[in-house]
């Protein structure tokens, strides 16, 4: 086929559209990723005739599955799980798990797909998965959550392995649910093996892994404000979310001498206008996680922080911006707020938090902004140090690890750097993260040949 006879951008998208029916998340992260690598493909022939693209954006496989569960009344509930095998070209399939009552498989499949490329930078062989329930955790008792999981996993062992899949925790899913999925694993299989990663310290866990995501987002942005000679030290941060990834990226922006502004939940945000230090950064840790309270009542221990209920910080004037929540919670509007107030970098926590009219919006204006898919990728990048570790069966030291996180880091820093630097100073760290990821997993799909 000649160059000239390719499918342009609209025509594909429109077949992406029409095969994934009410499926906008993973309709949004394609065109996300499909806006960069249709330019990027445009003199390279190989790519087009064997429809890399296409194939990557076609998940190996999903599969969807019962769960049942009792509640602690007896009675009996159904809820729907799935694991997305979406492509593992490099690597054994590798993403996390999310419990939440919004997911669906369309939120599954955008996470997944974008797993794939994300893995690809980190320089470790793993492909791409993620799965999930749309079970809400939310006001279950432990032991609810503890027949959940076991339920969960009773269908979901067939599927993974530690050279086949191997699932991590995500929205709704920590060390507690990894716990009881694995002890569940374990048990059906009488194998104990790295089948999941986030696994507690005293049976196959790595130092560092619960950090990981927050510290690295932090780390990323660091690497990006240093291109500009700057550094966070003085710098105000308003982060969204306040479980896992929001709650280590405050500690590190603290830790790097910058000041926290705001955390949130899904019922509203907190803005404290003294900073949230590390004090409070561990009482925030204490009470969503041990406690499952609402980021509202901060304002009751620390009464001269506000609370603002059913909206978004992005509206507080900062120096750095960091959606740690989840997919779709800053908009078009919010990113040309935030360029209003001054905002010189955004660095994702979450899995694309930015719609798409937001990402153009952040393009346009030239500022430092990073994908998720490159800015969160130190969480799974010590998942898969846990891997490795796992296979040695040894435990590496907290410093080896810390500085492991570090230079990972600054190695998908380089890559959006050798794609993404568009001249005058400005580097398009979208693109340049879409063609790294996706030039690795292409290249090692060609080798296979048409599978
Ligand atoms: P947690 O469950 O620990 O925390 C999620 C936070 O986001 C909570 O504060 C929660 O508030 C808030 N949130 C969830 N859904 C919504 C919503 N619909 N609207 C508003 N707020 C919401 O999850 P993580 O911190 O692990 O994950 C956060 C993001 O980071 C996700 O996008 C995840 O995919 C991504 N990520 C996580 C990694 C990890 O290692 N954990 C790795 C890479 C990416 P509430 O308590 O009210 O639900």
């Amino acid at each position: 086929m000649a160059v000239s006879d390719h499918v342009d951008l609209p025509t594909f998208m429109e077949g992406v559209k029409k095969r994934n029916p009410y499926q906008p998340e993973f309709v949004q992260a394609v065109q996300e990723v499909a806006e960069d690598i249709f330019e990027f493909m445009q003199d390279k022939e190989e790519y087009h005739s064997q429809q890399i693209l296409r194939r990557i954006a076609e998940p190996d496989r999903v599969v969807s599955f019962r769960v049942c569960w009792e509640d602690d009344n007896g009675n009996v509930r159904v809820q729907r799980g799935w694991r997305v095998q979406n492509n593992n070209a490099i690597g054994p399939y590798k993403g996390g798990i999310r419990f939440h009552p919004s997911v669906t498989e369309s939120v599954l499949k955008f996470l997944a797909f974008e797993q794939t490329f994300k893995n690809a930078l980190t320089g470790l062989p793993m492909g791409g998965g993620k799965g999930g329930s749309n079970f809400n955790p939310k006001g279950k008792s432990v032991r609810e959550i503890m027949r959940f999981c076991q339920s969960f996993m009773t269908e979901l062992y067939r599927h993974i392995g530690a050279d086949i899949d191997v699932p991590a925790g995500d929205i709704g899913v920590g060390g507690r649910e990894i716990g009881f999925m694995f002890g569940q694993y374990k048990r059906i299989t009488n194998n104990f093996t790295g089948v999941l990663t986030g696994k507690g310290l005293e049976w196959g866990g790595s130092l560092i892994r619960t950090e990981a995501t927050g510290y690295g987002a932090v780390y990323f942005l660091a690497n990006m404000l240093a291109t500009k000679s700057e550094d966070l030290t003085g710098k105000t941060a308003v982060i969204s979310g306040s479980g896992n990834v929001a709650t280590h990226a405050a500690e590190k922006i603290v830790q790097l001498g910058g000041k926290v502004l705001t955390l949130s939940d899904s019922g509203g945000y907190i803005h404290d206008p003294d900073g949230i230090d590390q004090e409070k950064i561990d009482w925030v840790k204490t009470h969503k996680t041990h406690r499952r309270g609402r980021i509202e009542e901060y304002v009751t221990a620390f009464p001269k922080a506000t609370f603002v209920a059913g909206k978004t910080p992005w509206g507080v004037p900062c120096d750095v911006a960091l959606p740690c929540a989840t997919q779709n919670e800053l908009l078009g509007d919010d990113a040309r707020m935030l360029i209003a107030n001054g905002c010189k970098a955004v660095a994702e926590g979450a899995n694309m938090p930015t719609d798409l009219d937001g990402v153009h919006v952040f393009k346009a204006a030239k500022i430092l902004y990073a994908p998720g898919k490159a800015s969160n990728a130190g969480g799974v990048a010590v998942s898969g140090l846990e891997m490795s570790q796992n296979s040695e069966r040894r435990s590496w030291k907290e410093e080896e690890l810390q500085q492991m996180l570090k230079d990972i880091m600054s190695g998908i820093h380089k890559s959006c750097l050798a794609y993404g630097d568009q001249g005058g100073g400005y580097i398009d760290y979208v693109k340049g993260a879409n063609i790294a990821g996706f030039k690795k997993v292409a290249d090692a799909m060609l080798a296979f040949g048409v599978v």
